[in-house]
């Protein structure tokens, strides 16, 4: 028999139109037993039988499937039905074949819903919109929440990260602050070229030296000061530093960037962000320059200091003065 079937199609036909010869889910439908949701579940689940399958043996998946509808979610329901077949197949490995092709087909339906837009809004801010496979999308949920979850952590932590009149009861915010972070510490190096995935700034060496005054990127957007600085302690920036008539300075420190060598050293000493009462785990920390590299600090374990995304914004923040208490952790004071 094949999917054309006519007693198939008219039986698919009938449960579309509401005719009177009625199939096991579409009298469970009309009786209340199951709900739409679920009778469109059964619908697809018949679809996609393999087409040697007769139509008294499709009735029998169908029955088998209307009983464990009255138990199970539509979404668990969808994933039983993958494995319908085994209600007039005996044999497991069929069953399990038919269900791996149906998930293959999944993906592949997901694969080609696929898509990213970004969207300038032109007041300093990108909105994007985004469809992804199931899999990939629960996965950016784990780290999404996995990023935003320290802030649910200890008191300290939560009053560590949270300004002065900042209300972090907003997840959106707190997600989209955790998506920042994330977007900021993907691996670059394995892309080709390089250089596509980092952003050029360009600025007076003044600037980078301590002088509150934004600078331009390649993109045509703009940074303030101390965003230039602390990003200049991550690798997705390279500095173009230009000195007063608009040519290029060798600053003469060739290593801007701690090695991971010195990381892995440096992760033997803080567990967490060296900010005071902060928990954010190291492996999410940024190395900064506690002697700020363009005013001449090293690129030694000694003037490294592991902060989290938030407290590494913090240290470059003017409106900020920090101190370093003797156990070495630092704190933060708003200045007046
Ligand atoms: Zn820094
Ligand atoms: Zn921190």
């Amino acid at each position: 028999m094949t999917r054309t079937d006519p007693v198939v199609a008219q039986r698919q036909v009938g449960l579309a139109q509401g005719l009177e010869q009625r199939t096991a889910a579409q009298a469970a439908l009309a009786s209340g037993v199951i709900s739409a949701e679920h009778a469109a579940v059964i619908v697809a689940a018949d679809r996609q039988l393999p087409t040697g399958v007769t139509a008294s043996q499709r009735e029998v998946v169908e029955q088998s499937l209307v009983e464990k509808a009255q138990e199970l979610s539509p979404a668990m329901l969808r994933r039983a039905a993958r494995r319908a077949l085994e209600a007039v197949e005996p044999d497991v490995s069929v069953v399990d074949a038919h269900e791996n092709e149906l998930v293959v087909n999944e993906e592949d339906r997901a694969r080609s819903k696929t898509r990213l837009t970004l969207h300038e809004n032109g007041d300093g801010t990108v909105t994007g919109h985004f469809t992804v496979p199931s899999a990939q999308g629960m996965l950016l949920k784990k780290i999404i929440d996995t990023i935003t979850a320290p802030r649910r952590g200890r008191l300290g932590a939560a009053q560590a990260q949270v300004g002065e009149r900042e209300c972090r009861t907003d997840w959106d915010r707190a997600r989209g602050e955790a998506l920042v972070e994330l977007i900021e510490h993907l691996p670059v190096d394995h892309l080709h070229p390089r250089s596509a995935a980092t952003v050029v700034i360009t600025l007076s060496e003044d600037v980078l030296r301590g002088a509150l005054r934004a600078a331009g990127l390649d993109t045509g957007e703009m940074l303030s000061a101390g965003e230039v600085r602390r990003l200049a302690c991550t690798a997705h920036l390279i500095p173009v530093v230009l000195n007063g008539k608009g040519n290029p300075v060798d600053l003469g420190r060739s290593a801007r960037l701690f090695s991971e060598a010195q990381r892995v050293a440096l992760g033997l000493v803080h567990q967490t962000c060296a900010a005071d009462g902060c928990d954010r785990p190291y492996a999410w920390c940024e190395l900064h320059h506690l002697h700020e590299w363009a005013l001449g600090g090293r690129t030694d374990l000694a003037n490294a200091v592991p902060l989290c995304h938030f407290h590494h914004q913090r240290i470059h923040d003017h409106r900020y003065q920090h101190t370093r208490t003797r156990s070495g952790s630092i704190l933060f004071t708003r200045r007046t």
